[in-house]
């Protein structure tokens, strides 16, 4: 006899739905103490085949707080058209909120719609979802946050303007010192922008469309100001004019770098225009041992393989201009190594007189744009700063380009940027 009659033992029958009381929680009562409501209670729970539907209503009598100040009001004006957010997904089910937003008297700020505790003033999602979606954004592209959490592109995008938003408005705005300014290039070098670093926190202040002169004024105006102008130090950018004409108007007291990273590839670049108008002189058969030999002669000597060393002293021995090129490359750059300043200038000057004795073109309006710039250049001795210290970031702006397969809209680009690269804050849970 397996099952046994009820009726066999009827005093522990009847205390068994108290018991049961005691520990069930009803999913409205779960759902009120996720959001964490006060003034506000949940009054049913409802199924449609897409979403669960959480229905919200006002908890007695309890004081509602302004939508604008937030303080506590007595009097309630009207009530609103039910309104919808969406919420985080409890599991695989998808929730919204419903509830009837409530007008509320304000001392202070007259007839306004009430606070909600789960959402910011005008946004349709819950502040838990938008942040939710915010953090996995800073990972994937749009298109596969939405696809994640069930919402359009879209909705997304709206999510992460209102999340930079909210973040510029509410980052603590240390003093800055040493900063970097470097531009990035949208839609394959069609479109530019500018991109200024905290160097010694390696984080993004600003983000601006352009690199004119005209552009990235309002990282000085806007968003540094006068006072703030005045801590610079360092200032770590590009041999481009336009920079250090705003740094000289601006921060007067800043000491302008070139970066170390933009010379070299200015350097690199010289070292490639040889090879290149070289490889187009040369017939075919004189250049069998220059083939493939654009990694040899760009690449650190320390960085080749012995069979690379190999082929580099091959071309070694015939003194043509790519050799002489890759010489002039690798004597420059020991001037980064230089610990005493006026050494380091010495080997600069000797070095820009053998680029112009060079008739390599491409070496000589390489040095005479160093000649023009000595004042940002040597005093790396000194500094020994870069923008390869955010270099990582660079990248990081890269990659967010490219897995959005380039943004329509500088407006989104740079929100994107901002999100991903400048830890802003995020609205927080109430
Ligand atoms: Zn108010």
């Amino acid at each position: 006899m397996r099952s046994t009659p009820a009726a066999f033992y009827p005093s522990k029958l009847s205390t068994k739905p108290q018991r049961r009381e005691e520990t069930e929680v009803l999913i409205e009562t779960f759902i009120r103490k996720q959001l964490r409501l006060k003034a506000h209670t949940v009054t049913k729970v409802t199924d449609t085949e897409e979403f669960m539907v959480v229905h919200i209503d006002r908890l007695g009598r309890r004081l509602l707080r302004c939508g604008v100040c937030r303080q506590r009001c007595r009097e309630v004006h009207s009530v609103r058209p039910e309104r919808e957010w969406r919420d985080l997904s409890m599991r695989k089910q998808r929730l919204k909120l419903r509830y009837h937003p409530r007008r509320v008297e304000c001392p202070r700020c007259g007839v306004r719609v009430e606070d909600f505790p789960w959402a910011e003033a005008w946004s349709r999602v819950t502040t838990a979802l938008s942040n939710a979606v915010a953090v996995l954004a800073r990972e994937l592209s749009w298109q596969g946050t939405a696809r994640q959490y069930g919402l359009n592109w879209k909705s997304v995008a709206t999510i992460v303007k209102r999340a930079v938003e909210y973040g510029l408005h509410h980052r603590t705005r240390l003093p800055v010192h040493v900063i970097g300014m470097d531009e990035v290039s949208r839609r394959k070098g069609q479109v530019y922008l500018t991109v200024v670093y905290d160097l010694e926190r390696r984080v993004l202040l600003w983000v601006g469309e352009d690199r004119t002169e005209e552009a990235v004024k309002k990282f000085f105006t806007e968003e540094m100001g006068r006072r703030r102008c005045r801590t610079l130090q360092v200032v770590c950018m590009d041999m481009w004019t336009a920079y250090a004409k705003l740094v000289r108007e601006h921060a007067p007291n800043a000491q302008i770098l070139f970066d170390r990273f933009h010379i070299v590839k200015h350097l690199n670049e010289a070292v490639e225009e040889v090879r290149r108008s070289e490889m187009r002189r040369l017939s075919a058969k004189e250049k069998v041992p220059f083939k493939r030999s654009r990694w040899l002669l760009l690449k650190n000597p320390w960085n080749l393989t012995s069979d690379q060393k190999e082929r580099l002293s091959t071309l070694v021995r015939w003194n043509t201009p790519i050799v002489r090129a890759y010489y002039l490359k690798e004597s420059f750059q020991l001037f980064w190594e230089y610990r005493q300043s006026s050494r380091a200038e010495a080997h600069l000057q000797k070095w820009m007189n053998s680029a112009m004795r060079s008739r390599l073109k491409p070496f000589q309006t390489f040095a005479r744009m160093l000649r023009t710039h000595l004042d940002g250049i040597l005093p790396w001795t000194k500094l020994r700063l870069s923008n390869g210290a955010v270099e990582g970031m660079n990248n990081k702006i890269k990659s967010i380009s490219h897995r959005s397969f380039g943004f329509r809209s500088a407006k989104n680009f740079i929100a994107a940027i901002y999100h991903c690269c400048a830890r802003l804050p995020l609205p927080v849970e109430r």
